[in-house]
């Protein structure tokens, strides 16, 4: 075992009980698939709360309509999951597309409850970009962020993001996949304000890929369309930003300037 890894297991094992908290079924395995292998290998317990079955996530909704979809996607993300020997996961039942639409105090309401009762330390999303501006990301965020102020910021809050690198090495795919379509500006945090980095060593990388591959109604076209040893180089490294650290930097003094620019990302 080199020391990198030493030292980023000890990073990942700091995390506690880790809830990862997404809006599709295949978003936790690009941005987090790497993280759960390896708490997991160390003992850690990790839920996976994913509030819609994605079963819009289709361009052919004729063939695939919405109750056809979502089964197979269900079934798609147990076996996700399974490769990474994550076994505890729920669904919070929204429609795919509509979580910008959820009663916001009734979602985060229903998460502080089971945050609480499960004893969660960390909790994993998207940033208030959503990664990819796509509306239930976005949600996602804002409600883990209400959550989060709703323990006094006792549990530790991290938001998946990329770095200048990533953009560096993956900038022509993904602007040729078009995944920043939905935003002014991508996502960009620099190396130094990360929290958690996960390099996936080789091994990692394989489960990482099965994972992936597991969501194939959703990663077989791009899986094809990249060759697998790309495609699986292209979320290799997982990065993770602290919440604290963001709002710290918003232009507000004390407490009550830090709640009123996170409920200022609201729901869209
Ligand atoms: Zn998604």
């Amino acid at each position: 075992m080199t020391m990198t890894t030493t030292h980023q297991l000890g990073h990942i094992h700091r995390l506690g009980t880790i809830l990862g908290l997404w809006a599709h079924p295949d978003d936790e395995a690009y941005l987090s698939a790497g993280l759960m292998a390896l708490a997991r290998q160390q003992g850690q317990r990790v839920v996976v709360v994913t509030a819609t079955s994605g079963e819009r996530g289709t361009p052919d909704p004729a063939r695939w309509p919405p109750a056809r979809l979502g089964a197979l996607r269900r079934r798609e993300m147990a076996a996700s999951l399974a490769a990474l020997g994550v076994t505890e996961h729920h669904w919070l039942g929204l429609p795919d597309g509509r979580c910008d639409r959820a009663d916001p105090d009734r979602v985060v309401a229903r998460l502080v409850e089971f945050v609480e009762r499960a004893g969660v330390d960390t909790i994993v999303t998207f940033g208030p970009d959503g990664m990819t501006g796509h509306p239930d990301h976005r949600a996602v965020s804002a409600w883990a962020t209400a959550v989060w102020q709703a323990t006094g910021r006792r549990i530790r809050l991290l938001f998946a993001t990329v770095t200048p690198q990533f953009h560096a090495r993956w900038g022509a795919i993904n602007d040729d996949l078009g995944i920043w379509a939905d935003l002014d500006e991508p996502p960009c945090t620099e190396q130094d304000d990360v929290a958690v980095t996960v390099q996936c060593a080789p091994e990692v990388l394989e489960r990482k890929l099965h994972a992936l591959r597991a969501h194939a109604s959703q990663t077989s076209t791009m899986i094809d369309r990249l060759g697998a040893a790309t495609f699986q180089q292209w979320w290799a490294t997982e990065s993770f930003v602290d919440a604290s650290l963001l709002y710290a930097a918003a232009p507000s003094r004390g407490s009550t300037g830090s709640t009123r620019s996170a409920e200022s990302l609201g729901v869209a």
